[in-house]
């Protein structure tokens, strides 16, 4: 009974993606590209602990290698992304972009002058429904008026502003936690992008959240349905380009595995 804006974002992609990540849970190949994201953020996380006046380019890419370390140590697994990969050279690129992205940050936002009241924050809370929404915000920072910012960092490039509607949906997602938690609405919500340079913001009303919580709710529902049923329908998009399922989506000739949920029958 519960909900992070991943999954909700998988289920809405695909319901089918959705059953084979929480339901199979079937293994999926660590990418480059997620994997710098994570060295990313943590290497984000990790500037604040310095002193207000240290926290500048030089010293954000010196943390590069040491997190990158770290998450080895936590992910083993992750070395298998650079394990072909004899002279090193395709790790030094990849370990630059790292810099490159960590270094932009820098033209969007001025670490210096901010002192996030939270870093990595995981929240919970549970609706009247008894549904429970989860998940981790990047940064909370708190203005002196209380005021509330939730920032979330990207280290791919902004949505055309026709698709930013998707992107600030996990915003809005957080926003709600935040204010069944604290009783306040979050002022701004924050992306951070750190792939093209830009920042998009947003800041949401009650009313926003409160057709946040009525779109999950029916997300909810629908999913009740499908892992009651066993349905979950393959949804194709070109973003199952990137989806690591494919050999066992019927969309792509593949036999899913056997459904290990029992199946209620309808009526
Ligand atoms: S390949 Fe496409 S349709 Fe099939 S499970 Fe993945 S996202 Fe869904």
């Amino acid at each position: 009974m519960s909900l992070s804006p991943s999954r909700a974002s998988d289920f809405m992609q695909c319901p089918l993606l959705y059953r084979f990540r929480v339901i199979d849970r079937l293994p999926e190949k660590p990418s480059e590209a997620a994997t710098r994201g994570t060295l990313v953020h943590a290497v984000l996380e990790r500037l604040f602990d310095a002193p207000a006046a240290e926290r500048t380019p030089p010293r954000a890419k010196s943390l590069v290698p040491g997190q990158w370390e770290r998450l080895l140590e936590s992910r083993p697994e992750l070395g298998e992304l650079f394990a072909q990969d004899e002279g090193g050279e395709r790790l030094a690129r990849w370990m630059s972009e790292a810099e490159a992205l960590v270094e932009r940050w820098f033209s969007l936002e001025d670490p210096t002058r901010l002192e996030p009241a939270e870093r990595e924050l995981f929240v919970e809370t549970e609706l009247e429904s008894g549904l429970r929404l989860r998940g981790v915000i990047d940064r909370v920072d708190v203005a002196p008026t209380g005021e509330v910012r939730i920032v979330d960092y990207k280290t791919g490039k902004a949505p055309r502003p026709e698709y930013s509607e998707g992107a600030l949906f996990q915003m809005k997602f957080y926003a709600l936690v935040i204010w069944r938690l604290k009783g306040v609405v979050p002022r701004r919500l924050q992306l951070v992008y750190l792939g093209s340079g830009e920042v998009l913001t947003y800041d949401p009303v009650a009313a926003d959240l409160e057709r946040v919580e009525r779109r999950l709710l029916a997300l909810w529902d629908a999913i009740m349905r499908a892992t009651e049923s066993g349905d979950w329908r393959p949804r194709p998009t070109k973003l199952c380009g990137w989806c690591d399922h494919q050999a066992v989506c019927p969309e792509f000739g593949g036999t899913p595995p056997v459904y290990p949920l029992p199946v209620v029958p309808a009526g």
